[in-house]
């Protein structure tokens, strides 16, 4: 099959559910709060840490926290669950219960558990950073049900910020496949290249420019595969593969980029070949492979599956 073709073998973990986000509600506080009786509330710590109960959220009554929406809740989602119910997520610091984060647990929740724990930890990242308003430095409010704030002096509103980066599987069109390190990461780890859109940049533009930027090769033939939410602390991955010359000189920048290197499609399946908690480092394989929850590694499972 034509490299051309490569697809997402499966839906991104965290893009998995199209979860009901019932925008109409939003300026409803009548419906809002006549919701709140039946509600649900995911408590998140302030390490983006929520309760896990026997592999799945635990969605805590509402009527338990307090008795109307309290205001710097956000209500992440409406689940039919016999009835339309309101699921509500907020801030505490030390909830009760099993804790468990994003990274570790993506991997594991179902598809709805994943998306609502996702949008919480999206949209109260950004509570926490947008306090004060970004054209007169006056304290903000939230409104809209916690998706959006309003400057108490100016009356400006701001929505939730998502920062889109391009995350791109580099191979040559055959059988290898150029991943890079990052300084920071444990050892022997490698992932395909990423960064972040630059202000007035297509994705693909960006793709070409950071691969260039990181390790000095010019890729072409750049194609999107698709997308998943990665709130930490607030991007949107857009995935995509392009081709390059192996041939190329490969010169790392050293600077975000410690080395880079082709691999054979037959190490790639052996390094995939077993589970990640992007903590662990795994001697004996020929490189550790990215997180079981990120679409690095999700691309690169489709990429050798695509013969
Ligand atoms: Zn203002």
């Amino acid at each position: 099959m034509s490299w051309r073709a490569l697809a997402l073998a499966h839906t991104p973990l965290l893009s998995r559910a199209g979860l009901e986000r019932a925008a109409w509600l939003r300026a409803d506080p009548v419906a809002l709060r006549d919701g709140w009786s039946s509600a649900l509330v995911l408590r998140m710590d302030d390490t983006n840490r929520v309760p896990i109960d026997n592999g799945a959220l635990h969605l805590q009554a509402a009527l338990s926290i307090a008795d109307a929406p309290p205001a710097e809740a956000v209500l992440i989602a409406v689940l039919d669950t016999g009835g339309a119910r309101h699921i509500w997520a907020v801030r505490e610091s030390s909830p009760s219960g099993s804790l468990a984060d994003l990274r570790s647990t993506g991997a594991l929740l179902d598809a709805r558990d994943a998306g609502l724990c996702t949008t919480a930890q999206a949209v109260l990242n950004w509570h926490r950073h947008a306090r004060f308003c970004p054209r007169c430095g006056g304290t903000t409010e939230p409104v809209q049900a916690g998706w959006a704030r309003r400057c108490v002096s100016c009356g400006r509103e701001d929505y939730p910020r998502t920062d889109p980066a391009a995350i791109c599987l580099v191979h040559d069109g055959a059988d290898h496949v150029l991943l890079g390190r990052q300084p920071a990461w444990p050892a022997g780890r490698y992932s395909l290249l990423a960064g972040f859109v630059e202000a007035g940049e297509s994705a693909e533009a960006c793709v070409v420019r950071e691969v260039r930027e990181e390790i000095g090769v010019t890729v072409d033939d750049v194609h999107y595969l698709g997308s998943q939410p990665w709130p930490f602390p607030r991007s949107l991955m857009l995935g995509f593969h392009a081709r390059a010359d192996r041939r190329a000189p490969v010169v790392p920048d050293r600077d975000e980029i410690e080395d880079a290197r082709w691999f054979h499609r037959d190490d790639v399946r052996l390094a995939l070949a077993t589970d990640d908690d992007w903590t662990t480092t795994r001697p004996g394989l020929p490189f550790t492979a990215p997180g079981s929850i990120s679409i690095a590694r999700g691309i690169l499972q489709s990429w050798v599956q695509h013969e």
